[in-house]
């Protein structure tokens, strides 16, 4: 039987840095399923489909192929066969993949992938639903979090350090509404599964996260 970590959380909390760290000292692989509702969104924004037309999203997320490979131990996502990686990093995908996640038959088709992925090799899965619907009986959940401002402050710092001029007040406030949008939303919302263990990173190093988790194994 493969084993199965799943960490959960709100946006900016650290999950990917974590998830990844621990993949690879475990030998797991990581799957990153924002990714694959990222490639959603970009496939629904090339298509200029309206956010809030929920019909025509959940009709034409079945012509998007999404799959997931490996590079290097990097995950690839693949959109129709090309590799999207470099460009689902924006605001605008960010924030079209909080809308048109809720959308029923685009949850369904990536949650089936998942767990797939999951069923036959042992992985560290992030994203909003794995401890409570993708993988409900994954052997470690956790619930990552961090308070808003500290979120807000780590993605500054990140993008300054790219050189890309931002603010922090509206970094904060975008990071609020995507989880209150994410939080709220009838399907699969972002919540700590029963059984997960709640990390609080606010006041604690990547490293310290890292061991939490392992300690939990
Ligand atoms: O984690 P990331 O910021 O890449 O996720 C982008 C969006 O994808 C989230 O705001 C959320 O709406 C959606 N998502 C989801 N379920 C997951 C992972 C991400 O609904 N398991």
């Amino acid at each position: 039987m493969s084993f199965n970590i799943a960490i959960d959380g709100p946006a900016g909390a650290g999950k990917s840095t974590i998830a990844k760290m621990i993949a690879k000292k475990l030998g797991y692989i990581y799957v990153d399923t924002g990714a694959m509702y990222r490639a959603m969104a970009l496939y629904l924004l090339r298509e200029k489909i309206d956010p809030s037309d929920t019909e025509r999203i959940n009709a034409k997320c079945e012509e998007a192929d999404i799959s997931i490979g490996y590079e290097n131990g990097e995950q690839i996502v693949y959109l129709n066969g090309e590799n999207v990686n470099s460009l689902i990093r924006t605001e605008e995908v960010g924030n079209m993949a909080s809308v048109s996640s809720p959308n029923p038959n685009v949850r369904k088709k990536l949650v089936k992938l998942q767990q797939k992925l999951a069923a036959s090799k042992d992985v560290v899965m992030d994203g909003r639903d794995i401890g409570t619907c993708v993988l409900p009986h994954a052997q470690v959940k956790v619930y990552l979090t961090a308070d808003s401002r500290v979120r807000a402050g780590r993605r500054y710092k990140e993008l300054t350090q790219k050189g890309v001029s931002c603010d922090i007040d509206t970094i904060e406030k975008d990071i609020i509404e995507r989880d209150h949008q994410d939080m709220t939303r009838e399907i699969s919302p972002l919540m700590q599964a029963e059984d997960a263990t709640l990390v609080d990173s606010s006041y604690m190093s990547i490293d310290e996260v890292v061991d939490a988790v392992i300690a939990l194994m």
